[in-house]
């Protein structure tokens, strides 16, 4: 069975069981993994990432009855185990990963900028025992030079960004480590649902890089001088 007939036959099945007799589903190219839908009395259409492509029929039809419920109950759910573990999986990010990267129009995809190495500052976090290694990770420099925002991370598909505004002689290198720092704390969070992503505890984390102070001041004389 070709996937997108899986992918209409699950959401069918589900949005039957919810009171919907008319159901569209196909994959869309989206560059964040995402699910978008349109709706009316009786009839739904939905748009599913196609990272999702080759995600089995129990996992579709569990991802749509969770859609069905955050639709009639307006409350976000998590989604179902086995999709979730496979979503987390080895596999995924090893497939997925370099298609999000080519749609990542916005990254150097390399970690050697201008003047600084974000591999070299990846080593020192670990050294320092601020992070564990986790070899699925990619760490890019952007293409455009945002201040707005000097950080990134896609914590589905383990990629970290650091603004190339940062990749400047004038600004100290421990800038750069501690916006990655952040971005890495992001990533060993993992995906969440619930919680605040700068929470207590991350804030709390956040601090335990020695230079965190210097380098909130710099990023917010940088912000400053936009
Ligand atoms: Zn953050």
């Amino acid at each position: 069975m070709s996937s997108e007939i899986c992918l209409q036959d699950a959401f069918q099945k589900a949005g039957r069981d919810f009171g919907y007799s008319s159901v569209r589903a196909e994959f869309t190219p989206f560059k964040e993994f995402k699910v978008r839908w349109q709706r009316s009395a009786g009839w739904a259409e939905f748009q599913v990432s196609d990272y999702l492509m080759d995600a089995d029929e129990v996992m579709m039809e569990g991802l749509a009855r969770v859609l069905f419920m955050r639709i009639a109950k307006g409350k976000r759910s998590n989604y179902p185990d086995e999709l979730r573990d496979w979503m987390t999986s080895q596999d995924f990010v090893k497939n997925k990963q370099p298609v999000y990267l080519r749609r990542s129009r916005n990254l150097s995809r390399n970690c050697k900028g201008r003047h600084y190495d974000l591999q070299d500052s990846y080593e020192r976090l670990v050294q320092a025992g601020l992070v564990e290694r986790d070899e699925e990770a990619f760490l890019s420099w952007t293409s455009r030079p945002n201040l707005r925002r000097v950080g990134y991370c896609s914590v589905l598909m383990k990629v970290v960004a650091v603004s190339s505004a940062l990749d400047d002689v004038v600004v100290p290198e421990f800038v750069t480590e501690y916006v990655l720092y952040h971005e890495l704390l992001h990533l060993a969070n993992g995906l969440s649902l619930d919680g605040q992503a700068h929470d207590e505890e991350f804030r709390r984390k956040e601090r335990m890089h020695p230079r965190w102070k210097e380098a909130e001041d710099w990023l917010r004389r940088l912000s400053l001088n936009l």
